[in-house]
């Protein structure tokens, strides 16, 4: 039994494979093209575990996907692979065509030729499970109520409408030849080994660097806030007893305005890195400078997240405290990844981007 992770260098997907390997036996093959965004850093800790195996390589690359699933045949994959920032989508929309549509596709052609293959009591256990985002939903009203998962799909950005256009092919796929899939569709993300210019991880390292902190047009957008070891949980649940074919909501149940969170992240770092005496600024707070906000920006997210409580039996642990607490004490700790990750990425591509990414 093994599995294989897609975009297991990145974010969620690095926590997804240690958060694996700390609770299973059965092995990991990560798969990851290592784009500006992937860090094989990430995955350092599990340098000497047997259980691993690194390949770098595209979902894209058919002939070097049905190899890897020959090879190892792996009992489920599951994809984190994506473009995904929402900012890198306005400048470049191509590349999450490119990976997030096209990569997807030809990740499931390659698995249901192997899904196919296999005999019958592995055919039956089979799963792909596709990691997506609640912005395939687009934008709420302050009060409307939260997405569930028969909200309709109003994707918004490119970044949205590529990840939108990825989980229909999904659901097609399902539909149309019987492809035992499942799809989450989860809320902001924060903590250990985000890119460092992700919103969070750039507040604080800007906020150490005594810098302006950028916040887009008046801060009011409010996002949903989960913390990503919940998320791996979750996704673990889903993986064992998710219903074939099912789509679960994935949510934080901590709505927050951006500003609020950037209020949270200043009076943390008051309390864990506080200015020294002589600093003109009494609270990191004085760094806070609004910027011309991105266009389309969405207002609002939120996720209701009744079905996988009710049918799994999940929960978010951490709370916002709790979570963001453990993210600046991590982000404090571990300067050098961020630096090594920010030059890492510079010298694997152009950065157009400035100001935030949520
Ligand atoms: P990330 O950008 O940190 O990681 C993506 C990883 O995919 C990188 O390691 C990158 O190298 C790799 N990759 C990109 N193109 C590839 C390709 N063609 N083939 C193989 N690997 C490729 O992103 P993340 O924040 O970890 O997000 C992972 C997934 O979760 C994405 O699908 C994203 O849409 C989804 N998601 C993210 C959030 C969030 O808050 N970060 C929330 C909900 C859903």
């Amino acid at each position: 039994m093994t599995l294989l992770v897609t975009g297991g260098a990145g974010f969620i997907g690095s926590n997804f494979v240690i958060d694996w390997l700390f609770h299973h036996d059965e092995p990991v093959v990560t798969l990851d093209k290592l784009t500006y965004a992937g860090n094989r850093e990430n995955l350092k800790s599990l340098a000497k575990n047997p259980a691993h195996i690194f390949v770098q390589g595209d979902i894209g690359h058919t002939a070097q996907i049905r190899d890897l699933l020959s090879h190892h045949r792996p009992r489920a994959i599951i994809n984190f692979a994506a473009e995904s920032h929402v900012d890198r989508s306005l400048y470049n929309p191509g590349a999450f065509v490119e990976t997030n549509i096209m990569g997807t596709f030809c990740l499931l052609e390659s698995a249901r030729d192997y899904w196919q293959s296999l005999p019958p009591a592995q055919k039956q256990a089979f799963r792909v499970l596709q990691i997506s985002t609640d912005e395939v939903y687009g934008t709420l009203t302050p009060d409307a109520p939260a997405f569930c998962e028969d909200s309709r799909y109003a994707p918004n950005s490119p970044y949205s409408a590529s990840k939108a256009a990825a989980d229909h092919l999904v659901r097609a796929y399902h539909h149309s030849y019987g492809l035992p899939v499942l799809t989450t569709n989860c809320s902001n993300n924060y903590g250990p080994y985000q890119f460092p210019e992700k919103f969070i991880p750039l507040m604080i390292r800007t906020a150490c660097a005594r810098k302006p902190l950028p916040v887009y047009g008046d801060g009011l957008q409010i996002r949903d806030w989960l913390y990503v070891g919940d998320h791996c949980r979750a996704l673990r649940m889903v993986l064992e007893h998710g219903r074939c074919g099912g789509v679960y909501n994935i949510g934080g149940l901590t709505e927050k305005t951006n500003l609020a969170l950037v209020h949270s992240l200043c009076d943390l770092l008051d309390r864990l890195n506080p200015l020294h005496k002589d600093n003109p600024l009494r609270s990191y707070r004085d760094l806070i400078t609004f910027v011309t906000d991105r266009p389309g920006h969405d207002r609002r997210y939120a996720i209701d997240a009744t079905k996988i409580t009710t049918e799994l039996g999940w929960r978010p642990t951490e709370s916002l405290d709790s979570g963001l607490h453990k993210t600046v004490r991590w982000y404090l700790d571990h300067k050098d990844w961020c630096e090594h990750h920010t030059t890492n990425a510079h010298h694997k591509g152009p950065h157009h981007h400035k100001g935030q990414m949520t």
